[in-house]
């Protein structure tokens, strides 16, 4: 459940427990702009890197027109264009949050 007294990051948290969202997605549920929900990740990121119990995941971006995946891109954000045929039609990332350590 959301409630008024979970801060935006624990309700980020919650809603990526088990699920793959977007940062558009994020941003809709949470009523918030997409740009803060950018901001939160990379906290969300640092907390879950020094919890055991659960692991911060990511699901690349690729490229719609070659099917280049940014599979090395360390940045949460969605790429603008693709470095192998220069398309800008970029899928945006989706994260999510699964049980146990990273492996
Ligand atoms: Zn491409």
């Amino acid at each position: 459940m959301l409630t008024p007294q979970q801060t935006p990051r624990q309700r980020i948290m919650m809603l990526l427990t088990g699920t793959w969202l977007s940062s558009h997605q994020l941003a809709q549920l949470l009523g918030i702009p997409e740009r803060q929900v950018e901001e939160h990740l990379p906290h969300i990121v640092k907390t879950l890197a020094r919890d055991d119990s659960r692991t911060f995941v990511l699901e690349p971006s690729h490229c719609q027109d070659c099917t280049y995946t940014f599979r090395d891109r360390t940045k949460l954000t969605r790429p603008s264009r693709c470095p192998r045929c220069k398309s800008e039609a970029i899928t945006s990332p989706r994260y999510g949050i699964r049980d146990g350590r990273a492996s």
